[in-house]
């Protein structure tokens, strides 16, 4: 392992945290103000590390022409320039550019939205500005800020400890040491120390793992440690999609099979008579149209489209392959609160030694009334009320603000709600931390469900207060208040605890208990472990947690989608059954699970259980990895949501990892591919839906773009084997290829989804694309669209030379109609008739401008001299028409019939 030294910030470890301040000119009760911070932040400079050289543009345009059948295609034309033919030999030039210029914006735009997307989701932090906390974009955090942070952050910037409640830092990405760090506060007086030694300084990019604290931003950008070790910034994720793997490989295999065919036509051509050269530069155009060359460009531009939609419905993808992978979920597995609950938590009801009260009031407001047995009590005269009330705003870590009128919680709302309940009664958490002074703090840990501080009184007694999952800390509890005095716990009394317990939470209230014990002894409390046994149990609060109002349905429509909805979570499983029940997560065939019947069972156990289980409870974040190889070894494609540092391992083994946006931390965020801004469970129902369109539309311009190559090649082919002339000239194929494969096809990738895209069972992430019929679609189009081509053609052309021209104008319209009324038929997997033609008005202006400019080409006459057309008589439209509906509706009528039967 090799240790970094770190000089540049040898004086802030060695000063103390006060004479740091100073020289940064800021201090750790107002912090910066706006105005010196925007200063600062126009002198130094974003707090950002500079990124590698992008490709520049022009770099991008130039590569639009490095395709090898482009090449050759620019070769020919300037060997057909040389020979005189300059029409010819400038149209086709216009038109390569024309396509390079449409592939370079798209090629743009995809990059643009995935580095807004990058934007989207960096990391926002806690600076005090102004003596107010604030979050903003760890981007424009300043030297002289005071950051706060706590488990599962990462530090944003280089600092200096100022506060540290039991913090320990991961920092293996600058050291090597996989082994957290534990940090102080204090000055350290040692020679040149490695940054592995700098116990009171924090680093940019590195992990908070345990506890929280503050510290004084002393480097940012370039200037921190990890600015230094540019090779050590971590690449950008892969962003291509198994399906834009696979279709690469599928263009691969198509360029071989259209230069194949393309030498084929040429070959019989030539034999039965074509010239050499007309033959040679048909051959180049018909492979410039054929060879699909476009499709990944266009492929990324739609996943970049619905991308940007799924912003709009406030789900962040942060991995593009996720896009592809939501449409194959089979499971989702939910926390409870704050995604399928609202998280706005109100105590109503208290418990203690016995007594059962209640409280009104809806909502932070801290307004409401005491009472007991239905009658109002003064709270302030019910002893052990009192006790529970207080330290349950003592052992607490949330703050309340009044803004606007509007009173909002600063921190967890399970604390929030007891911050409310004790104001209820009169009390204040300021004051009482003028009678108590707070000397340790263990905080909340979602495995241990406890959370814990050790006090001192004015009398200079010392007490820890802890708080938790009842049943947890019940079992830590030797005794009990009842009656107003401490008691030792007996087995009725232990069997009355469990009964309030289980009857709170039968009534899908979230509960915490709240015990204490006096110290004795002067040591010290130095861990948890110390602090949480031995206790003496004071009550109970339990709080309304409401679900969320859009998750019925959510769960609802997922499940007719074929998607099956998993509550996991860490509360009382009472409470988590009553909220399941309302959600329509647990039904008569479904179970619940406790987190410890899962800690015992292996996962080749659970794996047998796991489908019949709908709720599992009291769950510690270790547990959902084991649930998600399960479910992932019964076949499940799983997505896994999740906020804590230790959910982590969950989310990246997931399918689909999903990282909350307000209440996750940085660590979930960065493990997921999926970021809910709002926590909503119904945010992923919207993700899976959009996923699944997404991937239909690729579906549907896939399917669009190589019926219609195939009909080009096609008509060719089998005109050259018939003896036939060449039934299109090779500008005409080129321009099939840019206007008819161009518009359409991108406004296919808009379209809405086919109305049954959440009553279906989700895809098979096996699939290959041309399955579900999708190969057979292809072929069966794009032989009819050859063959009306074809037969247009032969009935216009009667043999006689002159009336070539002509009949190859009659060819291209047929063609190109044939594509246009194709089109409509893409849009379903059914039939062109299951879909209303006018849902997609992209796509019929597509069409529209498409059929505009066909019939500029043929009757303008400087485009007809350009394009080899001359005007088709009325007469002749009719039979274009027909013919050109042919393919799409001959099928479509089959269709019918076969529903009809
Ligand atoms: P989810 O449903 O998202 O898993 P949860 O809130 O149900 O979340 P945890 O946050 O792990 O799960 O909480 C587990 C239990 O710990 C809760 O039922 C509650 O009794 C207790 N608890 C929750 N928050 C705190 C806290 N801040 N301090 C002490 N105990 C807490």
């Amino acid at each position: 392992m090799k240790r970094r030294k770190c000089d540049v910030r040898m004086k802030y470890h060695e000063m103390e945290a006060r004479e740091v301040e100073d020289t940064l000119n800021t201090n750790r009760h107002e912090g910066m103000s706006e105005e010196d911070a925007q200063k600062r932040l126009e002198q130094f400079g974003y707090n950002e590390l500079v990124e590698g050289e992008k490709q520049s543009a022009l770099l991008l345009f130039f590569s639009q022409f490095k395709d090898f059948m482009t090449l050759i295609l620019l070769v020919a034309t300037l060997i057909s320039g040389l020979l005189g033919e300059y029409i010819d030999a400038i149209a086709i030039i216009a038109i390569v550019l024309i396509n390079g210029v449409l592939g370079f914006f798209q090629e743009r735009k995809a990059e643009k939205s995935l580095s807004a997307l990058k934007e989207l989701s960096t990391p926002h932090v806690t600076v005090l500005r102004d003596g107010e906390w604030k979050k903003i974009p760890s981007k424009e955090v300043v030297v002289g800020d005071l950051l706060k942070f706590s488990s599962g952050d990462r530090i944003g910037a280089d600092i200096r400890l100022i506060e540290c409640n039991n913090l320990e830092i991961e920092e293996s990405a600058l050291t090597g040491e996989s082994l957290p760090v534990q940090k102080t506060v204090a000055a350290i007086k040692q020679d040149n120390p490695g940054i592995g030694d700098m116990e009171n300084m924090g680093f940019m990019g590195t992990i908070v793992t345990k506890g929280s604290g503050v510290g004084v931003v002393i480097g940012t950008g370039m200037k921190t440690a990890m600015g230094q070790i540019a090779d050590m910034i971590q690449s950008a994720e892969t962003m291509t999609t198994p399906l834009q793997r696979r279709l690469e490989q599928l263009g691969k295999i198509l360029i071989v099979v259209a230069l194949f065919l393309t030498v084929l036509v040429v070959g019989i051509g030539v034999l039965q008579g074509q010239e050499l050269y007309t033959m040679f530069l048909t051959g180049v155009s018909l492979a410039v149209a054929a060879i699909p060359e476009g499709l990944p460009a266009i492929v990324t531009v739609a996943l970049s489209l619905g991308v940007q939609r799924m912003i709009k419905q406030k789900a962040i993808v942060r991995k593009l392959p996720a896009v592809e992978t939501l449409g194959c979920a089979s499971v989702i597995c939910s926390d409870k609160t704050g995604t399928l609950t609202q998280n706005k938590m109100t105590v109503t009801h208290l418990w203690s030694g016995g007594n059962t009260w209640q409280v009104d009031g809806i909502g932070y407001t801290p307004k409401g009334d005491f009472y007991r047995s239905e009658k109002r009590v003064d709270p302030k005269k019910e002893k052990t009320l009192q006790q529970l009330l207080m330290f349950g705003m003592l052992c607490n870590h949330a703050e309340i603000h009044k803004k606007n009128k509007e009173f909002i919680i600063d921190g967890d709302p399970t604390e929030g709600a007891l911050l409310v309940a004790g104001m209820k009664a009169g009390y204040s958490r300021p004051s009482l931390l003028n009678q108590y002074e707070i000397l340790e703090e263990f905080p909340f840990d979602s495995t241990r469900k406890m959370m814990s501080i050790v006090l001192k009184d004015a009398s200079g007694r010392r007490f820890v207060v802890c708080k938790g999952a009842p049943d947890v800390l019940a079992q830590n509890c030797e005794s009990i208040l009842w009656d107003n005095r401490k008691q030792a716990m007996t087995q009725e009394m232990h069997k009355s605890v469990n009964e309030a317990i289980h009857g709170l939470a039968s009534q899908a209230l979230r509960t915490i208990a709240i015990g204490y014990k006096e110290l004795t002894n002067e040591g010290r409390i130095t861990s948890e472990k110390d602090a949480e046994n031995r206790l003496t149990f004071i009550g109970l609060q339990g709080m309304i947690d409401p679900p969320r109002t859009e998750v019925r349905a959510a769960v609802r429509e997922c499940k007719e989608a074929g998607i099956k909805t998993v509550m996991i979570t860490g509360d009382h499983v009472t409470t988590a059954q009553a909220i399941a029940k309302q959600l329509g997560i647990l039904n008569k065939s479904t179970k619940v699970m406790e987190g410890k019947a899962l800690a015992t069972m292996s996962t080749e156990e659970l794996e047998d259980v796991v489908d019949d289980v709908s709720v599992f409870a009291r769950v510690s974040p270790e547990h959902k990895l084991k649930i998600v190889k399960a479910l992932q070894n019964r076949g499940h494609i799983v997505a896994m949501t999740g906020d804590g540092i230790n959910d982590a391992p969950a989310i990246k083994a997931a399918d689909i990892g999903i990282a909350m946006g307000i209440t996750g931390t940085d660590v979930a965020k960065e493990a997921s591919s999926l970021i809910l801004l709002d926590d909503n469970f119904a945010t992923i129902k919207s993700a899976i839906k959009e996923g699944r369109n997404i991937y239909d539309n690729i579906r549907k311009f896939v399917r669009y773009l190589l019926a219609s190559n195939v009909g080009e090649i096609l008509v060719m082919l089998f005109a050259m084997i018939l003896a036939l002339p060449l039934p299109l000239v090779p500008i005409q194929i080129l321009w099939v290829n840019l206007v008819t494969d161009g518009l359409p096809a991108m406004a296919l990738g808009l379209d809405r989804p086919e109305g049954n895209v959440m009553k279906r069972e989700p895809r098979n992430p096996k699939e290959g694309i041309f399955s579900r019929g999708l190969g057979w679609k292809v072929i069966s189009r794009g032989f009819l669209i050859g063959g009306v081509t074809l037969l247009a053609f032969m009935l216009t052309y009667k043999g006689d030379p002159n009336e070539l021209a002509y009949a190859q104008t009659v060819a291209f319209a047929t063609l190109v109609l044939a594509q246009l009324i194709h089109v409509f038929d893409c849009r379903s997997e059914k039939s062109v008739f299951a879909r209303n033609p006018f849902g997609n008005m992209y796509l019929v202006w597509a069409v529209i401008s498409s059929v505009l400019l066909m019939l500029v080409v043929l009757y303008w006459p400087p485009l007809q001299q350009i394009f080899h057309t001359v005007p088709i008589a009325g007469r002749d439209w009719l039979m274009i028409v027909g013919l050109s509906a042919v393919p799409t509706f001959l099928l479509g009528f089959t269709y019918l019939a076969r529903k009809t039967k």
